[in-house]
């Protein structure tokens, strides 16, 4: 029996300009800890055939599969707002691989040891970091937020140093493809107008070829990426989820969630909030995050003016008019996606109002935002005597009579509520709780975790713990580059 892979590479045909051709760094002990066969036959994969010692070889990347052409990819970014030369310190993108229907995704490995672009750092990672993002990117997806996949994370059989001595892993991530902002700004930095157009037309042919005939395509694309983003920021604000490293080679042109560092879910309703350890000024915050969206938007454009006009300044003014949509078409999706989360169908003028307003309470009463929608629906998990609250009780009076406008009934309205409040999210000390286990070798606690976090829109019985906040969460901190 085949395994099924079928490799279509063509980012590594693109000239040495864009990559590295490296293979992955051997590992010593190559040990398989999660394969996800869900996904692997979303891919028509099946590593049936293979024992759990030649799955380990091909995770680690030891052994590579036929058809796969290994590469580092060079891209550039804006760091908490400076700009640096990049590239996959730790990752190689082994191939692009078709699935029946020919869909393309990129099959790359994290952690797979030192590149061209490593600068100082040691090309590996952490078996925690990797579960994690494991763990929180199938979350995602499940979510039914668009993001990157996790195939199969295997330990290396060596160490990393970090702070302390760790277990080293690779993960397997699948994605549409690896083409970040911050790829166009690497070719753009290089001033060579034919590479930049090399880029362009791949990105077209690969994610957008319905632009293809287009007689303005650079802008094209700019409002494409731009409406991909806004839909996924407002995703993201819609279950509380907070990346908390959107630099510009953090964000994909595909529109996909991608490097799953020090991000975090938000507990208590709290704009403000921060996870990561190194952003100090808050600039990745929650409620930042349309406005840092826009900001790595902006960068892109930059990257296109060449394109858009040879004569610079028509291009800017083309350019800033796309950019200039961003606030108007943020705030659109945004309300709409809390008026879903409240269960109102149609517009109405204190609509704006009616979902700030209960945004404040929370934030005043440092409640739990996932289990707030929670009790709207009559889902609570737990009596919480705050919802007594007159402010509350007020607010929800304004909330039931404009739920009755628009012909609206409790079951149209709750059914609306259910496809867009999550019951259960990746809470962080769960997160924790299973990783902290899997660095011991028990794996249970995270396939458990997995399996709760599978639909998380569906009543399940016994997820109480699932879905309480941490009680000693405040101070919670996530780390970068680990
Ligand atoms: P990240 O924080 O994973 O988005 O990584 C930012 C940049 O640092 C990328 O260019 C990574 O490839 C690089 N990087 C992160 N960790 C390491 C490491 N341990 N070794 C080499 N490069 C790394
Ligand atoms: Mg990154």
């Amino acid at each position: 029996m085949t395994i099924g892979w079928c490799f279509d590479n063509t980012y590594s045909k693109l000239p040495n300009s864009f990559k590295e051709n490296i293979n992955p760094v051997p590992v010593r002990k190559p040990k398989l800890v999660i394969l996800n066969n869900v996904l692997a036959k979303e891919l028509n994969l099946d590593f049936s055939s293979l024992d759990n010692k030649k799955i380990s070889e091909l995770f680690s990347g030891n052994s590579l599969p036929e058809g796969s052409d290994s590469i580092a990819q060079a891209y550039a970014g804006h760091q908490f707002g400076h700009f640096t030369m990049l590239g996959d310190g730790r990752a190689v993108l082994i191939g692009e691989h078709l699935s029946k229907n020919k869909d393309r995704y990129d099959i790359q490995f994290k952690g797979s040891g030192k590149t061209a672009f490593s600068r100082n750092g040691d090309g590996r990672a952490a078996l925690g970091p990797m579960l994690r993002e494991y763990i929180i990117s199938e979350a995602m997806h499940n979510l039914g937020i668009p993001t990157t996949r996790s195939l199969a994370v295997v330990r290396t059989g060596e160490e990393v140093i970090r702070e302390t001595s760790l277990h080293g892993a690779v993960l397997t991530r699948v994605a549409l493809s690896h083409i970040r902002v911050g790829t166009f700004q690497y070719i753009a930095a290089r001033q060579k107008r034919d590479e930049l157009e090399m880029l362009f037309n791949y990105v077209i042919e690969r994610h957008y070829p319905n632009i293809k005939s287009s007689k303005k395509k650079p802008i094209d694309l700019l409002e494409i990426v731009l409406d991909n983003q806004i839909d996924l920021i407002v995703n993201w604000m819609r279950v509380g989820f907070i990346h908390g490293v959107m630099n510009t080679d953090n964000m994909s042109i595909s529109g996909e969630t991608i490097d799953y560092g020090p991000c975090a879910f938000m507990d208590v309703y709290d704009p403000k909030t921060v996870f990561s350890s190194i952003d100090q000024m808050g600039r990745y915050a929650y409620c930042n995050q349309p406005v840092i969206c826009k900001w790595n938007l902006t960068r892109f454009a930059e990257c296109l003016i060449p394109l858009i006009d040879h004569d610079q300044k028509k291009a800017i003014e083309q350019a800033t008019e796309i950019i200039d949509t961003f606030e108007k078409k943020y705030e659109e999706k945004w309300l709409n996606m809390m008026r879903d989360k409240l269960g109102l169908f149609g517009v109405d003028d204190k609509d704006k109002s009616l979902i700030l307003d209960l945004l404040t309470w929370m934030h005043q009463k440092k409640k739990d935002y996932t289990n707030t929608f929670c009790h709207l629906m009559n889902l609570e998990n737990q009596k919480d005597r705050d919802f007594e609250d007159n402010d509350f009780q007020n607010w929800k009076k304004r909330w039931q009579d404009r739920l009755k406008i628009k012909n609206n009934t409790p079951e149209k309205f709750i059914k609306l509520m259910r496809r867009v409040n999550p019951l259960v999210i990746p809470r962080n000390h769960k997160v924790e709780e299973a990783l902290s286990e899997a660095n011991q070798g028990n794996l249970k606690p995270t396939i458990q975790f997995l399996e709760i976090l599978k639909n998380p829109y569906n009543e399940k019985k016994n997820i109480d713990e699932y879905q309480m906040p941490s009680l000693s969460n405040k101070n919670y901190k996530t780390f970068c580059g680990t």
